[in-house]
């Protein structure tokens, strides 16, 4: 299914004489092998190292976005699923986790950590097929990225003395983990490496359209003989997410997803005693000043809102650009776009994959009808796509204005909104404008003009020269509508303790 019209217009040929679109090299289809998967015709909840059907039995499809076809059946948990989930965790926790001294609970880490890189092709092509996203992000990104959460929070795992002096740090019990489906494996590393770490033990919810690398890892988790119950996954929809963060032998709330869900776990949450964090969406700026290295500052701005085709939270998905070089730089951008492969995610040469379900195309399908409505000019490279998934072209608007939707709202695309700007003051007014505060971008030669936006930006994450780069050891969270608490680092960590000193959230 295609549900985008080409909108584009070509732009004037670039230095070398080729227009966007005009691509004298042809890839030849390098798709990487999928005979060494394996995926099950049907996947049971995975409760206490066993996977079994819920109850009563009901299983839900999950496909491959780029080809609409059936990849296997997921159970569909119930409350009662619910309720065996975080019974198996808070009896481990109880009766083994909690009990292991932190040099042993790192020794399972260390352990899942090198099976998820010695299975990394698996797991790399299980979340491409699921996803959507290209081969060549899950498989140099995505998976390396989240065996390295379970090396580092490895480390942590026996120093939580020294990580928290005089606090007598404390696991907090049973940890309710809700995730989404831009980083199916990824989310979950960020969510369980630290909580295990920490001394807890988990229920986690995928999303309903990416659940497959998460049942993969419940392989990996008996392969490194985990305890019974330390990690339990359960599938099922957003009510199911809902019971299992307000179950009242849960601890600690973890939730990846949308402001709107977002708000909704705070208010069941208020006054519950857990402890929650929540990582919402986000507009980021990605500011780039006259003075910056205009190639580099390309690839920076193509990585920051076309990689994972922009379903990103932290994506740059409005860029502000010094007038004085915003026709160069739109320039250069339009003749990038048009080298971009738009295709199969399993190709290692395509750039952007398919888009994750058909709910999430038509919104962007709506955001940039939008944008066009409200009068900013659409350009889109002239490239082929499939006939069959869901897929969107690398969209650029520019003449957008602060007040157009395709500026204020979150599209979760492959879409980009070009505003300008003449002072860093009008940047940071401009940049500052929105709801959300999770990340954001600066581009300029000038380590002094670099401090004074970092520090003006109210954003979690600043990248300065670069953009979307993720590390364990770095903390990464929301101000305003975009959530609170830090997952990464040291922070995180402590978000899965209980620092009061004397015990008062352990149950
Ligand atoms: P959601 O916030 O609905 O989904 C995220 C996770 O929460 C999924 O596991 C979902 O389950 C679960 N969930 C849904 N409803 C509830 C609920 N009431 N209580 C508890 N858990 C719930 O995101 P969508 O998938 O609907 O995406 C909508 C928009 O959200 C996107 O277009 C994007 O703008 C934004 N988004 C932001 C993300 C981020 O990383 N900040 C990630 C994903 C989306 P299920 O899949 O079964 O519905």
């Amino acid at each position: 299914m295609t549900l985008t019209k080409k909108l584009e217009s070509r732009p004037a040929p670039n230095s070398w004489g080729l227009a966007a679109g005009d691509n004298p090299w042809e890839y030849a289809p390098a798709p990487e092998a999928t005979d060494h998967i394996r995926i099950e015709p049907e996947y049971g909840l995975f409760i206490g190292n066993q996977f079994a059907p819920s109850k009563p039995r009901k299983t839900f499809s999950v496909i491959n976005p780029a080809t609409e076809e059936r990849l296997a059946k997921v159970a569909h948990a119930s409350k009662a699923d619910v309720n065996r989930a975080v019974g198996a965790a808070r009896e481990a926790h109880r009766s083994a986790w909690s009990k292991l001294p932190g040099r042993e609970r790192a020794k399972y880490l260390y352990r899942i950590a090198r099976i998820m890189q010695e299975r990394s092709r698996e797991f790399a092509v299980v979340e491409s097929m699921n996803s959507g996203k290209p081969i060549k992000e899950s498989r140099d990104v995505d998976v390396p990225l989240a065996a390295a959460h379970f090396f580092y929070y490895a480390g942590w795992a026996d120093k939580l003395e020294y990580a928290f002096p005089n606090r007598d740090p404390r696991s907090l019990g049973v940890a309710a983990q809700v995730i989404p489906w831009n980083f199916p494996l990824l989310m979950l590393a960020w969510k369980i490496a630290p909580a295990l770490a920490a001394g807890n033990t988990v229920v986690l919810k995928p999303a309903s359209t990416t659940p497959l690398t998460a049942y993969l890892f419940a392989d990996v988790v008996r392969q490194a003989d985990l305890p019974p119950g330390v990690v339990n996954i359960i599938t099922g929809p957003g009510e199911i997410g809902m019971e299992l963060v307000t179950h009242p032998d849960v601890s600690k709330v973890a939730f990846t997803g949308s402001t709107v869900v977002g708000k909704m776990i705070a208010r069941a949450l208020a006054g519950s005693g857990k402890k929650v964090t929540l990582e919402l969406g986000g507009k980021a700026a990605n500011i780039v000043f006259d003075d910056a290295p205009l190639d580099q500052a390309i690839e920076g701005i193509v990585n920051g809102i076309y990689f994972n085709q922009g379903e990103v939270c932290c994506a740059g998905s409005r860029l502000f650009v010094q007038e004085s070089v915003h026709e160069a730089l739109i320039e250069k951008l339009k003749a990038r776009l048009g080298t971009l492969r738009v295709g199969d995610p399993l190709d290692k040469n395509t750039d952007v994959g398919a888009i994750n379900s058909a709910g999430q195309l038509a919104k962007v399908q709506e955001l940039v009808e939008s944008g066009i409505a409200e009068g900013a000019e659409i350009f889109q490279p002239d490239c082929e796509l499939p006939t069959r998934g869901f897929f969107f072209r690398p969209t650029l608007f520019t003449g957008v204005s602060m007040s157009h939707r395709i500026a204020q709202e979150e599209i979760f695309g492959p879409v980009l909104s070009v505003l300008t700007f003449r002072t860093p003051d009008e940047a940071i007014e401009k940049a500052n404008n929105t709801p959300y505060g999770l990340s954001a971008g600066v581009w300029t030669e000038k380590g002094s003009r670099i401090f004074k936006m970092v520090n003006a930006m109210r954003a979690g994450v600043v990248w300065a020269n670069t953009f979307n780069r993720f590390d364990p050891t770095s903390p990464f969270g929301g101000y305003k509508e975009s959530g609170y608490g830090r997952e990464g680092g040291i922070h995180g960590l402590g978000a899965y303790l209980d620092l009061s000193g004397n015990g008062t959230n352990h149950r």
